[in-house]
């Protein structure tokens, strides 16, 4: 499909909107071009054709950005506005991304390889529940009164509470996975709380964050308050998280830049969380179906062409299962559609970019050297886009590198195993620990494995659900704060103490 094709099955927003073919980006309520003037080209995966460009954002349009988002903290308009405006801004939000889920998925897809579909019924229907959820946060921040006892002043009488006030400026840094969804993990809390924003999308997949600006705009939040700067990790995201005007980073991207942000935070004091890199364990039991359990184990590696930080990487099934699941899967991956993320038939698009492709590559072939055999996949697929075969590594060992490492690709090893200690102390044996999950009918020895996991979610029959109500994060590696939820809140928020003597 090529760019005259996708022009025929677009609708007429989103073709509006890659028409332009050259964009700008949002600071201070403007739409304006990058300082020097130089710009990145943005890449369609699965025809590798340049459908746009936007500014090679540098440090001197961050800074522009951040002291627009320092205005808009202390503005009257912002910071004196009433909550309830603040929730109904934020569900006005998500009303608009709602009555735009058609463009949006297409954007998503055309940027990131994505199915359209998939797009739009996960990226998108999250991104406006989780909006919808935190709106109603925005009139819910809660300090509690606290009675003192103060040991040294006996005879003193006091009045003692907590105010919780929003951390200031926060700078979002997201990463082509999920574009939209996770800046809209960072916006929503930000946005309730009554923050500002600096938010630098991924420079691969740039587009609906520029899109969402637009409708951001159009909700009526004022001039300032959100600020979206495109650029890459080193001329954009390293200056962003620099900047003593930042008061708090929330990260989502890989570990080893992860460590850098956290780094650059300390320096600064500067608040952060970040939601880094995994290698999560599926673990079969031999009580269940083994076909439902290599569905399973299957969705939970190939959603989102294992582009996912909790994919399903690693596979334990107990011995007697092993062969059964392991083919049944291997079936699966082999019969997957290929194809354009806008081909309603696709059942996977390509990877994101060259460079994943050629890392994701590397990586099977990695697996071959250290002696893993290929079940099936093991190679790009085709010659044009950046299509990587669903793959299946079987006879891997423990300390292998893919059994250890973050391939962020459609790619599985899988590894049997005897007992649950045993199988418990292997799925903890990476440095990773976002996610984890349990396939099995037996509630006790289901049990008895979900506190020995050292991961931020254990899911039991199901892989990588997510709800805007459930906290999402890491253990170990994996990163730490953890975002939606409630628990998201707190670290959008400070705690101010007040003690008054009466
Ligand atoms: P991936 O390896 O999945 O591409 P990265 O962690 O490299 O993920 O990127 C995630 C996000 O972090 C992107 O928006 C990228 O531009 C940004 N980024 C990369 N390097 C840095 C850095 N040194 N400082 C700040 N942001 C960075």
């Amino acid at each position: 499909m090529n760019l005259a094709d996708i022009n025929k099955i677009i609708s007429p927003t989103t073709a509006e909107f890659i028409g332009r073919r050259s964009h700008k980006m949002l600071i201070d309520g403007q739409w304006v071009a990058g300082s020097t003037g130089a710009t990145l080209d943005v890449v369609n995966p699965a025809s590798e054709e340049i459908i746009a460009k936007v500014p090679a954002g540098d440090a001197h349009d961050i800074d522009r950005a951040v002291k627009a988002a320092q205005r808009a903290f202390e503005s009257v308009a912002w910071s004196k506005m009433r909550p309830a405006e603040r929730q109904r801004l934020l569900l006005k939000l998500a009303d608009l991304v709602e009555a735009n889920a058609q463009a949006i998925a297409e954007i998503e897809s055309l940027d990131n390889g994505k199915s359209a579909q998939v797009a739009r019924a996960v990226d998108v229907a999250l991104t406006v529940d989780f909006f919808r959820y935190m709106a109603g946060y925005a009139t819910k921040i809660e300090g509690s009164t606290v009675d003192v006892s103060v040991p040294f002043v006996p005879n003193g009488e006091f009045v003692a509470y907590t105010r919780r006030e929003p951390v200031g400026v926060v700078a979002a840094i997201v990463p082509w996975n999920f574009p939209l969804l996770v800046a809209a993990w960072k916006l929503g809390p930000a946005l309730a709380t009554g923050c500002t924003v600096v938010l630098k999308p991924a420079e691969q997949t740039p587009l609906s964050a520029l899109f969402l600006g637009e409708l951001i705009l159009e909700a009526g939040y004022p001039a300032g308050v959100v600020n979206i700067v495109t650029g890459d990790g080193e001329s954009a995201g390293a200056p962003l998280t620099r900047h003593p005007g930042v008061n708090k980073i929330s990260f989502t991207g890989s570990t080893e830049v992860g460590k850098l942000i956290g780094k650059a935070a300390i320096d600064n004091m500067t608040r952060v969380t970040l939601e880094l890199g995994g290698k999560s364990p599926v673990i079969v039991l031999d009580d269940c179906d083994p076909a439902l359990a290599a569905a399973g184990a299957a969705q939970a590696i190939f959603f989102n062409h294992g582009q996912v930080c909790c994919a399903g990487s690693r596979l334990y099934v107990q011995r007697k299962m092993y062969d059964r699941v392991v083919a049944d899967v291997a079936d699966i991956a082999a019969s997957m559609a290929l194809g354009h993320g806008l081909d309603a038939a696709t059942q996977m698009g390509p990877l994101v970019s060259r460079e994943q492709m050629e890392r994701v590559c590397h990586y099977i072939d990695l697996g071959r050297t250290q002696g893993a055999e290929v079940v099936t996949g093991g190679a790009r697929a085709g010659e044009r886009g950046f299509f990587v075969k669903p793959t299946v590594l079987a006879q891997v060992q423990q300390d292998a590198r893919v059994a250890q490492e973050e391939i962020f690709g459609p790619v599985l090893v899988a590894m049997p195993y005897d007992d649950l200690d045993e199988v418990a102390a292997r799925a903890n044996d990476t440095p990773y620990g976002l996610g984890a999950s349990i396939w099995s009918n037996n509630l006790s020895k289901v049990h008895r494995l979900i506190p020995k996991i050292k991961a931020g979610t254990v899911w039991v029959n199901c892989h990588s659900m997510l709800d805007p109500a459930v906290p999402f994060g890491g253990y170990k590696q994996s990163g730490f704060g953890r975002e939606m939820g409630r628990a998201a809140l707190d670290a959008y928020l400070e705690t101010k103490s007040v003690f008054m003597s009466v």
